[in-house]
């Protein structure tokens, strides 16, 4: 392969082992980059400069580990990218990876010991130049303001995507999706304006609007056997008369309060737990059902999890996603369904993309699926076809 010399990537290479380091210069030489190994701290802060694009870091070192190097790093403001590199436990390439990409720092990929050249090859092959990086200008968050003149233009909508049970493969319910469908920058994700809504306020107008369309949706596929799933920020929780406000609402639509679940995310339960049991208990004793939503990205006790009157737990995506090809994704999502099951909660699968994830899922006794693989969020009329006819 050849490189021309504006494509060249600058690799700094610090491992104490100078076999390794030296077998990493190598190989990055012989693909057409410039490398610079070093085996010990005094060397790494003499060769250190910001012209370096990546870093190839060996997380065990005697003198300086690596997670100090990274905190240098951050410190110094250092725009490189990190590999990291380990021949021991996997776990701690991945905790160290987290705190890196915590610190802002972009991780193209961890290499446990020993590794092929291709594979170094593979994750170096993933950097790309600052200068072809897509550059968000910082108008590209949406403002208040907007999100105001947004919801005065009435700009949102509700995308469904369907959930599967997979005894029957059949559809059992969808989950309402906020999008908001901005008049100049197209349509805008909920991770883009949920978290703005929430610090202002506006997240009650909003929620307002989402359980008026999500009731009224419901209240034309009454004769449907589907549940409908709604997303609820904590925000909203704490408003004393929202279980009679709900019950009102299917009341007037005469829909079952069965067929509705609240879903709360777990990190903003668990926060403060207590302030939410009057809330929530109290729409148990209405029938609703009560979601946790992420689960595994929030810091449940045992403890907790047992008081919250919840009967359904949503694993998190991204345990999801990788439970094929990551041994510690699959042993929490495995830990998940047990734990729900123990105690007598059904369990969703969120982020199924392929195959082998649903047929694993299947055969651990997970009630519902949802995820690209059977349907992205569509519209009601999208649903109608395709699952309802
Ligand atoms: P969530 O409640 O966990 O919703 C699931 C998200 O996962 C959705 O993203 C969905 O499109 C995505 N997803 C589902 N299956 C797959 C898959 O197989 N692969 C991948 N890569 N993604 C999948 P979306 O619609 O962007 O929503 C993001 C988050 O925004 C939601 O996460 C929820 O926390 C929040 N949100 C959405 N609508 C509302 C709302 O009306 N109110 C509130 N408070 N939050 C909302
Ligand atoms: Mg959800
Ligand atoms: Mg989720």
């Amino acid at each position: 392969m050849h490189i021309s010399k504006t494509d060249q990537i600058n690799i700094l290479i610090i491992d104490d082992e100078t076999d390794m380091s030296e077998f990493v210069a190598d190989a990055v030489t012989a693909i057409g980059h410039n490398a610079v190994a070093v085996s010990d701290a005094d060397d790494f802060v003499r060769a250190y400069s910001t012209a370096f694009d990546i870093i190839i870091l060996d997380l065990f070192m005697p003198k300086l580990d690596g997670i100090e190097i990274i905190r240098f790093l951050h410190e110094n403001r250092s725009r490189a990218s990190l590999i990291l590199m380990s021949g021991k436990d996997k776990s701690i390439l991945h905790s160290a990876s987290e705190l890196a990409s915590e610190r802002k720092m972009e991780v193209l990929g961890v290499l446990e010991k020993p590794f092929t050249i291709d594979q170094l090859e593979a994750v170096i092959g993933k950097f790309i130049p600052q200068k072809h990086r897509p550059q968000d200008p910082p108008s590209a968050l949406p403002t208040e303001q907007g999100l105001r003149r947004g919801i005065e233009q009435r700009e949102f909508f509700l995308a469904y995507q369907p959930q599967f049970d997979f005894k029957t493969g059949k559809i059992a319910g969808v989950e309402a999706l906020l999008r908001w469908q901005h008049a100049t920058r197209g349509l805008i994700h909920p991770g883009l304006f949920i978290p703005l809504a929430e610090q202002s306020g506006l997240i009650n107008p909003l929620t307002e609007y989402v359980l008026e369309e999500a009731m009224a949706q419901m209240a034309k596929w009454r004769d449907y056997d589907i549940t409908m799933s709604i997303n609820v920020s904590p925000t909203t929780v704490v408003d004393l008369d929202m279980p009679e406000k709900l019950d009102d609402m299917i009341k007037a639509r005469d829909i079952a309060p069965e067929k509705i679940i609240i879903e709360l995310t777990e990190t903003a339960i668990m926060e403060n737990v207590s302030s939410y049991m009057d809330i929530l208990t109290r729409l148990r004793m209405k029938n609703f059902n009560l979601s946790i939503d992420d689960f595994g990205t929030g810091y449940s006790s045992m403890q907790q999890l047992v008081r919250v009157p919840f009967n359904e737990l949503k694993i998190d995506q991204s345990f999801i996603r990788q439970a094929i090809t990551d041994r510690e994704c699959q042993a929490v999502a495995q830990m998940s369904l047990s734990l729900a099951h123990g105690l007598n909660m059904h369990v969703v699968a969120e982020g199924i993309e392929d195959q082998s994830t649903y047929d694993w899922l299947k055969e651990l006794g997970c009630e519902i699926g949802q995820g690209f693989l059977m349907s992205r969020p569509i519209s009601p009329e999208e649903i109608e076809e395709r699952f309802l006819s």
